[in-house]
């Protein structure tokens, strides 16, 4: 009794049982069945071992099943399907997909965590689980379900933040999870000049004209960071993000001083010559939706994305729609992907960076850009999930696990893993993340970069691109943004243009809990069992103190 106390009061395990099972321990009693009839009686049980206890799981079952527990869960896990979104839990991304359906009858369950609160185990024959552990409202939540699609909005791989998730990206990958973007994709993004390696292949491909790519060396380690031919140039140094690790360097000297930096790093570097740079434009795509972004430093960091900025929405031109479609196409297809481009002095553009679907989400339509991603992200799951639940083979081990502490039926749990098609597909929008919004501040509209002609977005799903031109900042009020802590701040305020169609957003939230890799679903399911058979055990002594 003291034990079931003390589980009782115990937060965390009351909130791991599952949904209404509170409610359900105070239900009286069902009647009981009548005694069967002679015929149909068993004949008496020889003790054994689990007598005992197999006598109180049944009888526990039968509680459970008479008060509408277990065939409701079944019935429902059967119309569900489960999405695991990585990302941190500021973004509700279960209000995205609320009301959304796969396959017109299948609602979407949403579970929402960061890779730190992630594992999983997957096995060969196609059966997985993921396991979540995290603090929500100050519960504890630990649970294990298996996702039937993931949408990554983190970085896997970070050397700045001494994060490294790629072990993550491998599991789901080996267990067949189908994602936006591919894990293939998001694992080929985890080295910036793996990426910028397919930036060269579409420059050989199209030339200096079309796809104005910055020159660009890349240094393995630090011990060919001899000289430079010219100064001043920028040096990046590793697989980092939000301005970390990026140097400008002026001199020899100074750049013998980051090589030796980079010899610490043990990790390798590239070189770029410097663009004194009016302006930064991200042109993003998810699915078939584009929009550009003017980013202005107003803080006199030649990193836009580094201290205050002011962002504009600007017009879609037809080369901006050309570079975006070019790289989105780079390993294999990218559903949600982003260009970066430095607009210099010079008059020129530069094209520094393709960004996947873990970009940051800017401006002003974030929430019509979370519900653009919702929105692809349930047409993909209509094209690759079946229809319905496939019994995938069963295997011993616990891999069939709870979700949101619910038992899941075994069907449902054992759908064999759907190989991702390549993205890149007809029509997929992906989906970016949003930074921290600042105040705004009214830009001047006058700028006149607007290179080429205004591309209309109608359709999510079928853009179309006109030509009138207007000058980009005719439509923009600019917002400044301002990014601290190597966190880029981008707040952008920008009109939208006319012409630029706001597509709705969803924004989901969803928690998981990781358990831990070494506890196998099974046994977690027991545990969860037993305690839940102790408590039945228990429960009517209890209330009648
Ligand atoms: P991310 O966070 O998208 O992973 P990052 O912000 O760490 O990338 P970059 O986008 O390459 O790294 O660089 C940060 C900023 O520095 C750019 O937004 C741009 O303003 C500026 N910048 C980068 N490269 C150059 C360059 N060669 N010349 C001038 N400015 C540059």
């Amino acid at each position: 009794m003291n034990f079931l106390r003390r589980r009782l009061s115990d937060s965390s395990f009351i909130a791991n049982l599952p949904n209404g099972y509170m409610t359900d321990l105070q239900r009286p009693e069902p009647p009981q069945p009548p005694p069967p009839a002679p015929a149909q009686r068993q004949p008496p049980q020889v003790p054994s071992a689990g007598g005992f206890f197999s006598s109180i799981s049944n009888a526990v079952k039968q509680t459970a099943a008479s008060a509408g527990l277990a065939p409701q869960t079944a019935a429902t896990e059967r119309r569900l399907r489960h999405l695991l979104v990585i990302d941190h839990p500021q973004i509700d991304w279960a209000k995205c997909f609320r009301g959304k359906k796969v396959h017109g009858d299948y609602e979407i369950r949403v579970e929402q965590a960061e890779f730190t609160e992630i594992n999983l185990v997957a096995h060969s024959d196609g059966t997985y689980a993921v396991d979540l552990q995290m603090v929500r409202n100050g519960t504890k939540i630990d649970r294990s379900f298996r996702p039937d699609f993931v949408l990554i909005r983190q970085h896997s791989f970070s050397m700045a933040e001494n994060e490294d998730f790629r072990n993550l990206i491998i599991g789901m990958q080996y267990a067949g999870i189908p994602s936006i973007n591919s894990l293939e994709s998001v694992y080929n993004f985890s080295d910036k000049p793996w990426v910028f390696a397919q930036l060269i292949s579409a420059y050989k491909k199209m030339g200096p004209e079309k796809f104005p790519l910055i020159d660009q060396t890349y240094y393995p380690n630090h011990k060919e960071m001899l000289a430079m031919p010219t100064f001043p140039v920028v040096v990046k140094i590793g697989h980092a993000h939000s301005g970390m690790g990026k140097v400008k360097v002026e001199n020899h000297y100074d750049f013998q001083d980051i090589a030796s930096v980079v010899a610490l790093t043990q990790t390798y570097a590239t070189t770029e010559p410097f663009i004194d740079s009016k302006y930064d434009i991200r042109i993003q795509k998810i699915g078939n939706n584009y929009k550009a972004y003017m980013r202005t430093s107003i803080s006199g960091n030649w990193k836009t994305n580094s201290g205050s900025a002011m962002l504009e929405q600007v017009a879609m031109t037809e080369r901006y729609k050309f570079w975006v479609d070019a790289c989105s196409e780079i390993f294999g297809g990218l559903d949600v992907c982003g260009v970066k481009i430095v607009h210099g002095k010079d008059g020129k553009d530069y094209v520094i960076e393709v960004m996947d679907c873990t970009m940051p989400i800017i401006g002003e339509h974030q929430v019509e850009d979370r519900q653009l991603i919702a929105d692809l992200v349930v047409n993909k799951m209509n094209q690759i999930l079946p229809k319905s639940p496939i019994p995938s083979p069963q295997r011993p081990t616990a891999t069939q696990q709870p979700q949101g502490g619910m038992l899941k039926d075994s069907d449902q749990t054992k759908i064999p893993a759907q190989r991702p098609p390549p993205q890149g597909g007809p029509l997929e929008p992906q989906g970016l993340q949003s930074d921290r919004q600042q105040p705004l501040q009214h830009v001047d509209s006058q700028r006149n970069h607007v290179q080429d002609a205004l591309i209309q977005q109608q359709d999510p799903s079928t853009s179309t691109f006109k030509q009138p031109h207007l000058g980009r900042s005719s439509s923009t009020t600019g917002e400044v943004e301002t990014q601290s802590g190597g966190q880029p701040n981008v707040t952008q305020k920008a009109q939208p243009h006319p012409q630029l169609n706001k597509s709705q957003s969803l924004t989901n939230t969803f928690s998981f809990s990781q358990s831990s890799f070494f506890r196998s679903a099974g046994s977690q399911d027991e545990a969860k069992a037993e305690s839940i058979r102790n408590l039945r055990k228990s429960f009517v002594g209890l209330f009648s103190d």
